[in-house]
């Protein structure tokens, strides 16, 4: 430690518009929940804050589920929940992998001492349901079938309806990455089957990043329960978490919860709620064609063919001679204006422009063409 440290002055963030795949913008109310006072995460008005969360989240995820909660961490925290909860040691996990969130699902399964079944298909394309069905029909030992519903690798959408009903027709649960999809595309827990889900806070539902909804179904509760060995993770232990997130007045400690930062998801839901769930989908729809209108003028070219489009996170290639970065940095320094970079296969052969929740909205989308234009003359 140096004599002479000097304290940093306060950090004043410059205000940016973001349409990358995440963090989107947030919505402002949500940003005043932030800033209000902090309570005790035992206080009784706190504990009626979280019963209330609770119930929005089931009804976003238009799920009964008793099981659904908020991880006090970020999407890939709710992704270790799900697996380090339903993958013990030698149970067969079938991994669809089309994207970098299918890889790091695999990732998962192995470090949970699972064996993995993979199904791959090219980047960019959806999960092929057929694949799925044969692969469970030459391997009767699955016990899970896990999947994205929303690449945000890729920008593409898979069939999770589809994908969910072969997995129960093999008797196996499903666990799916809900993380872009939920606020954004249609999602529908148990009308779907889903058995296990995870999402995010700072895609759709525009609320600050670190925040997993996680989501399980009565048929997940069951294997949890069944289980031979403890859940390696204590803190992602849902056992011992529901009784933390119980709304029967026996709530004892656990972990001190991010108060402040559940009341920004608490107003983020409220906000969706009161938009409506269908509405949200049907105007994230609206936008993106608008978008996608202004692109394809611009001469760009979607990489995900139209069938699996995500409307809220659009990829494009880069056009011959252009500088990646060059782009995204005069967008970022002369615009506010932050969209993303290709991921994976697609580093540096794509842009991702987000349209997510809050972001979803006109004058981002004029400002998103504008920029580009100027930046690519
Ligand atoms: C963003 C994202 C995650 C990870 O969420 P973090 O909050 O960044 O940990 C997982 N899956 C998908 C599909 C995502 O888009």
């Amino acid at each position: 430690m140096s004599a002479n440290f000097a304290v940093p002055a306060p950090f004043n963030p410059p205000r940016r518009t973001l349409m990358g795949p995440g963090p989107s913008d947030v919505y402002p109310s949500v940003l005043q929940a932030l800033a209000k006072p902090t309570i005790g995460h035992l206080d009784p008005l706190f504990i009626q804050m979280m019963d209330e969360l609770k119930s929005m989240l089931q009804q976003v995820l238009r799920t009964d589920n008793a099981m659904t909660s908020a991880i006090s961490a970020p999407g890939s925290a709710g992704m270790e929940a799900c697996f380090s909860n339903l993958v013990e040691p030698g149970d067969t996990v079938l991994v669809c992998v089309n994207g970098v969130f299918g890889t790091r699902m695999l990732e998962n399964v192995e470090r949970c001492g699972g064996n993995a079944v993979v199904v791959n298909d090219d980047w960019g394309k959806a999960v092929d349901p057929q694949k799925v069905e044969d692969a469970l029909k030459q391997n009767p030992n699955v016990r899970i079938v896990a999947f994205v519903h929303a690449e945000t690798s890729t920008g593409a959408r898979s069939d999770a309806k589809t994908l969910c009903a072969l997995a129960k027709q093999h008797n196996c649960l499903s666990i799916v990455d809900t993380v872009t999809s939920l606020g954004g595309i249609e999602l529908l827990v148990d009308d779907w089957g889903i058995d296990a889900l995870y999402s995010g806070s700072q895609k759709c539902l525009s609320c600050v990043p670190g925040l997993s909804p996680v989501s399980f179904s009565a048929a997940a509760v069951d294997k949890i329960q069944s289980r031979t060995s403890k859940v390696q993770s204590w803190f992602l232990d849902q056992t011992l978490l529901m009784a933390y997130w119980a709304g029967d007045g026996k709530r004892s400690y656990h972990h001190t919860a991010p108060v402040n930062a559940l009341y920004g998801l608490h107003e983020a839901l409220r906000l969706l709620c009161e938009e409506g769930l269908e509405n949200a989908w049907q105007r994230h729809t609206e936008r993106h064609l608008e978008l996608r209108a202004g692109l394809e003028a611009m001469g760009l070219q979607f990489v995900v063919e139209e069938s699996s489009r995500l409307p809220q996170l659009n990829t494009v290639y880069i056009p011959d001679g252009v500088d990646d970065a060059q782009v995204r940095s005069t967008l970022l320094n002369e615009y506010n204006l932050e969209i993303g970079a290709g991921l994976g296969e697609f580093a540096g052969k794509a842009w991702r422009i987000g349209l997510m929740g809050y972001s979803a909205n006109r004058a981002n989308i004029a400002l998103c063409l504008k920029a580009l234009s100027e930046a690519l003359a």
